[in-house]
């Protein structure tokens, strides 16, 4: 090697030692990793009680624990509960985009922070993510659930079961589908993968995703689950679409 070869990769590594930490909104240099600086962490919207206690769509007033919005009453969801970090909203969007497109694996460790607080009991759960067809695993090189689940177990405890479900169908780019066509769209897409179908029977599950629109996609996996004889399915996402909360028209593709 010559000389100019060990200056350039003397260079290379002290420039990789010196990376410094950037928010995971914008990109701005901050203090530590996984920290939004002040203007991204201000317009993040926080979801938390009170909320939909099966859906978490946010209640103008605190209605009890136990209480479930029109939409969960009329129509009861097969997960038993779900929660969210934040609204989807500017960053929420951005944060999610780049970690599913921008190569930026690094960003489910960010959100796995954020949705710990969410996680409790996950220690005593089967922790596993919305699965991709493999075609879209093929193309992208990674489910971003995945890593996202394999980021919060890492924080938590619990078992991952990063292949518990396989989606048997590839289905249609759910944009701009409306919540009919979503549910249409994902019906009968899950089954429970062969290897797990002992281990599931009487385990709660904790199903992470990264966006949750219409809950479509989440229905038709706790369906898959309560069949397979799990005794409780949780969601958890790191961003849900809320009802005149969505700054931004673009909604998302969640697969
Ligand atoms: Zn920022
Ligand atoms: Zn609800």
């Amino acid at each position: 090697m010559g000389v100019m070869d060990r200056l350039a990769m003397a260079g290379a590594q002290l420039i990789a030692f010196a990376l410094p930490p950037r928010c995971p909104g914008c990109g701005v240099v901050t203090a530590d990793d996984h920290h939004f600086c002040l203007a991204c962490w201000s317009k993040l919207d926080f979801l938390g009680p009170p909320a939909c206690a099966a859906c978490a769509e946010p209640f103008e007033q605190d209605a009890g624990p136990e209480a479930r919005c029109g939409a969960c009453l009329a129509d009861p969801p097969a997960y038993d509960a779900m929660a969210a970090a934040v609204a989807y909203g500017e960053i929420a969007r951005r944060v999610a985009l780049r970690l599913k497109y921008g190569g930026r694996p690094g960003l489910a460790e960010t959100i796995a922070r954020q949705l710990e607080r969410h996680a409790s009991g996950a220690a005593d759960m089967l922790v596993a993510p919305v699965p991709l067809h493999r075609w879209r695993i093929w193309r992208r090189g990674y489910n971003q659930s995945a890593l996202i689940a394999r980021a919060l177990v890492r924080r938590t405890g619990g078992t991952l079961a990063l292949d518990l479900l396989e989606r048997r169908k590839a289905t249609p780019v759910l944009r701009g589908l409306g919540p009919a066509a979503r549910v249409k769209a994902v019906r009968g897409a899950f089954i429970l993968s062969p290897r797990w179908k002992e281990l599931v029977k009487g385990r709660a599950v904790l199903l992470i995703d990264d966006v949750y629109t219409t809950g479509a996609t989440a229905n038709a996996c706790a369906k898959a689950l309560r069949r397979a004889g799990a005794s409780q399915v949780r969601l958890l996402c790191w961003a849900r679409v809320v009802r005149g909360r969505v700054d931004d028209v673009d909604f998302p593709d969640p697969r």
